[in-house]
C-alpha cells in the first residue's frame, strides 16, 4: 500500500520497497544574486506502491510541477534521492534516463502543447514503440490502434491530426501516448484541470479503469482537492515545497488536521448541495482568529504558514514543525504543533 514515510509501526524490512520512494528531495531556483535560492521543494518524503494512486495537492506555486518534472529526471534536485523499483534515478542523465521511460511515463495539464501538430496521433503514439521497442510499422500500429480504442477513441483516431479533436479527447490520446509503452508509474500533473466538470469525470474514470485492469500507479497532481478525492488512495499536501500533511485520503478529507489541509478542503465545493450551503453559512461567521500579541511575520526558522495561519501562536515563529504521526491514526502525518487538537 502507499503512504508517507515514515511508518513506524510497521518494520520497513517486513514490506515489499514501494515502486516510488521519494527521499529528503529538494529541489532549488536561483532567484538573483541579492536572494537566495527558492526551495520549490522541501525535503520531501513520499512512497508509492505498485498499483495505487498518490495524490500530490496544493495550491498554485507550492511545488508540484517541481516535485513530479525531478521525480521525471526533468529538473535536477540539489538534494536527496528518488528511488524507483529499488533503483536509484536521481541523477541519471541522457541514455539512462530514456532506457527508463518505457516506465515512467507523463500526462501533462496541456495535451495540445505536448502533441505534434502536423503529425498524424498514430505516427506520434508509434514512435517509442520502433525507437525502444523496435518493434516493425505493423505491430506498433496494432498497438496504438489497440490503446486508443482501449481510452475511448473512435477507430480512425490514428490517421488525424491533434487540432481535429476536443481537449477531452486529445486528453485522452495524451493518456493513450503514456500507456503504449505499458508504464508501471504515471506522472499525471493537473491531467484534467484544463477540461470541462463533466469531461472531468470520464477521464478521472478512464484513468481509474485503466489502473484496475491494468495495474498501474499514478502520481496524481491536482490544485483540486474535490478532483484527488475521486481517484487517489493516499495524499500529500504540499505548502511553499513541504509536506505539511500526508496519509490516506479518505482520513485526510475526512479529518484534516493542518489548518491550511482544512482551507484548501473548505474552499473544495461539496457535491451535496445541502451540505455546501450549511458550510457557505458556516463560513459566512468570521473564522480568521487575529494571531496573539506579539506575534509577526515567521522568519526562517519558524512555520512556512505561520504568516497566514489562523491560530498562530508563538511556538510557530521559532520552529519548523516536524511532520508526525497523529494520536488518531500512525498514517496521518501532520507538520504542526495544534496536531491531534479538535477543530
Ligand atoms: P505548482 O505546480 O504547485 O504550481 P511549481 O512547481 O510550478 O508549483 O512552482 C513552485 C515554485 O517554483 C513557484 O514559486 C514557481 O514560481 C517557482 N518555479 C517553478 N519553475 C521555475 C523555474 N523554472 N525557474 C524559477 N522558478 C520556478
Ligand atoms: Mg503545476
Amino acid at each position: 500500500m502507499t503512504r508517507a514515510l515514515p511508518a513506524p509501526h510497521r518494520p520497513q524490512a517486513a514490506v515489499d520497497p514501494p515502486l516510488l520512494h521519494v527521499s529528503a528531495l529538494t529541489v532549488t531556483y536561483p532567484q538573483g544574486r541579492r536572494r537566495p535560492p527558492l526551495r520549490a521543494v522541501d525535503t520531501v518524503d513520499l512512497q508509492l506502491a505498485a498499483g495505487r494512486t498518490l495524490g500530490v495537492v496544493g495550491e498554485s506555486g507550492s511545488g508540484k510541477s517541481t516535485l513530479g518534472a525531478a521525480i521525471l529526471g526533468l529538473v535536477a534536485p540539489r538534494e536527496g534521492s528518488v528511488t524507483f523499483r529499488g533503483r536509484d534515478i536521481t541523477h541519471l542523465g541522457g541514455a539512462q534516463l530514456r532506457a527508463l521511460a518505457p516506465d515512467l511515463q507523463v500526462v501533462f495539464q496541456d495535451p495540445y502543447g505536448s502533441l505534434n501538430p502536423t503529425r498524424t496521433i498514430g505516427a506520434t503514439l508509434a514512435e517509442p514503440l520502433r525507437l525502444h521497442r523496435r518493434w516493425d510499422a505493423e505491430r506498433a500500429r496494432d498497438r496504438v490502434e489497440d490503446v486508443l480504442s482501449r481510452v475511448g477513441l473512435p477507430p480512425g483516431t490514428a490517421q488525424r491530426y491533434p487540432a481535429q479533436f476536443s481537449g477531452g479527447q486529445r486528453q485522452r490520446i495524451a493518456i493513450a501516448r503514456a500507456l503504449t509503452m505499458e508504464p508501471a508509474l504515471v506522472v499525471c500533473d493537473e491531467p484534467v484541470s484544463a477540461l470541462d466538470l463533466s469531461v472531468q469525470a470520464q477521464v478521472l474514470n478512464l484513468l481509474a479503469d485503466l489502473q484496475a485492469e491494468l495495474g498501474l500507479a499514478y502520481l496524481f497532481i491536482s490544485h483540486d482537492l474535490a478532483v484527488v478525492r475521486h481517484i487517489c488512495d493516499d495524499v500529500v499536501v504540499l505548502y511553499r515545497g513541504r509536506v505539511v500533511e500526508s496519509g490516506p485520503a479518505a482520513r485526510i478529507y475526512q479529518h484534516p488536521q493542518h489548518p491550511y489541509t482544512r482551507a484548501l478542503v473548505n474552499a473544495a465545493p461539496l457535491p451535496d448541495p445541502a451540505a455546501q450551503r450549511a458550510r457557505r453559512l458556516q463560513r459566512a461567521a468570521p473564522t480568521l482568529t487575529p494571531p496573539p500579541p506579539g506575534v509577526g511575520p515567521a522568519g526562517a526558522a519558524g512555520c512556512p504558514y505561520a504568516p497566514r495561519c489562523p491560530l498562530v501562536q508563538p511556538a510557530c515563529l521559532t520552529a519548523v514543525p516536524a511532520l508526525a504521526p497523529s494520536a488518531a491514526d500512525r498514517e496521518h502525518l501532520v507538520a504542526c504543533v495544534r496536531r491531534d487538537e479538535p477543530s
